[in-house]
């Protein structure tokens, strides 16, 4: 008996683990999808409004000045250089500076401006002439929270009345004390704290409260009731913004959970597609045969920039360390860096800096490396029980379809094990690929 319950509650710790890696996981993406960022993602798909009053104008503006922004605040948009509302700001922006304020549930892709959006709202809702907190804004870690605060800060540049706070672990303030900063933005924990134990912050003078990114939030155990706990201190008056990325039953229910009466706006992600891409596979016989095919496939084409996966850390540092051999410039993104020097890698390769970006299949998952010309699949993709991983297959090599440009993907396979994992991806999007030979290349275009 005791053995099973010892196992019991070892498998409770690695359950809990598991889920602390994944959330950590998806923190960690949403982080670094933020910092490789620099413009808006493009979209072709409509916005879905839905009114909580249908009977009342559904206002939706096609320029900055339509807001009628306080000039500083117009002048820090501009600043940032930024000409027109994106999609999702055009119908987002005049519910949140409605007035009376109005609850709003807004899900759309990372990078499709919802930050830019509740930034200036907090900012047009703040008055910088009374000196306590007024926008509550929470976010799943301290990193995420410190890219949210940089934002205010540069749209506020023209508005240094306004100040900022940040209630993050670390941030130790006096007992007793009373903030004066109109924005504080943090982690659900601390500002809990400040909230409640601490009392830095009055949350009866709160007037705009942000739960921003709901999907990573939800994810980390004890956010989501942190967060409840801190919605229900703040007054009925008292405008509730929620942000996400994803939008699946989980983030749903406690979107509605925590966002009473609320308007909602839904932006469509962007399809991905493989019909723009030509598919290819190389049967080889061990990773040195790849290495050579991979060697007769850049001496047989032209290929401005490549993209190429592989399973483990090890065959990847070991091709990189090939492929510079061969003199090429390679770029190598590893798991075991910190998400800042992934980001700064990615950049490098996006400025052209180097050709090639060899990279595990982890460390790649979730980041949205657009528009390389030629992806490599050195290892295929596989789940965790050996199952072909269709997903990031096609994340990996599929184009979202306006904007996509022609593609090239070449998969390798090395076993029976992937030969058969290549046919199953092959059957689950019901599209060929070809075989390729090596050694006779003028098949590719
Ligand atoms: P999200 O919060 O949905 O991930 P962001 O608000 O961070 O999106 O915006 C993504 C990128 O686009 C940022 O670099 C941001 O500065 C920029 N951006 C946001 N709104 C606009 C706009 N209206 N015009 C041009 N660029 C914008």
């Amino acid at each position: 008996a005791e053995s099973v319950s010892g196992l019991k509650s070892k498998d409770l710790v690695n359950k809990a683990f598991l889920s602390f890696l994944i959330s950590e996981d998806k923190a960690a993406q949403s982080l670094l999808n933020k910092l490789i960022r620099s413009n808006l993602v493009n979209t072709t798909n409509q916005v879905e409004v839905l009114q909580r009053d249908p009977n009342s104008p559904l206002y939706s503006v096609k320029s900055f000045e339509e807001l009628r922004l306080k000039p500083p605040l117009l002048q820090g948009v501009y600043a940032m250089g930024f000409n027109r509302p994106s999609k999702i700001q055009e119908n987002a922006l005049p519910m949140m500076l409605a007035e009376p304020p109005q609850n709003l549930i807004a899900q759309s892709q990372s990078g499709t401006g919802k930050t830019a959006a509740f930034v200036l709202a907090m900012l047009s809702h703040v008055d910088p002439s009374n000196k306590w907190p007024q926008c509550l804004c929470v976010s799943p870690t301290y990193e995420l929270a410190l890219q949210t605060g940089k934002v205010i800060e540069q749209m506020g540049k023209f508005y240094p009345e306004v100040k900022l706070m940040y209630a993050i672990r670390g941030n130790k303030l006096e007992r007793g004390m009373k903030l004066q900063e109109q924005i504080v933005i943090g982690t659900p924990g601390t500002v809990l704290d400040w909230c409640q134990k601490l009392k830095f912050i009055d949350p009866k003078k709160i007037k705009v409260f942000v739960l921003d990114e709901a999907d990573v939030m939800i994810a980390t155990q004890g956010h989501l009731d942190q967060s409840i706990r801190i919605q229900r201190m703040l007054p009925k008056t008292c405008q509730m913004l929620l942000f996400s990325a994803t939008f699946e039953e989980t983030v749903w229910n406690f979107a509605k959970r925590i966002i009473p009466d609320p308007n909602i706006i839904k932006l469509k992600r962007e399809e991905e597609t493989l019909d723009t891409i030509k598919q290819y596979y190389v049967v080889c016989n061990s990773k040195e045969e790849k290495f050579q095919a991979l060697c007769n496939i850049y001496g047989a084409i032209t290929i401005a920039q490549a993209m190429i996966f592989c399973h483990t850390r090890r065959t990847a540092g070991w091709l990189a360390g090939e492929l510079s051999k061969e003199g090429h410039q390679v770029a190598l993104l590893s798991g075991e860096m910190q998400v800042e020097q992934r980001a700064a890698v990615i950049q490098r390769f996006r400025e052209g800096k180097e050709k090639v970006l060899v990279t595990t299949n982890v460390c790649a998952r979730g980041i949205d490396v657009e528009q390389v010309s030629v992806v490599i699949n050195f290892d295929l993709p596989v789940d965790k029980d050996g199952n072909p991983d269709n997903e990031t297959y096609l994340h990996r090599i599929g184009r979202t379809g306006r904007f996509g440009k022609r593609g090239l993907a070449i998969n390798m396979v090395d076993s029976k094990f992937s030969m058969n994992i290549l046919n199953r991806i092959q059957e689950h999007f019901n599209k060929k690929i070809e075989k390729l030979d090596t050694d006779d290349l003028d098949e590719i275009e």
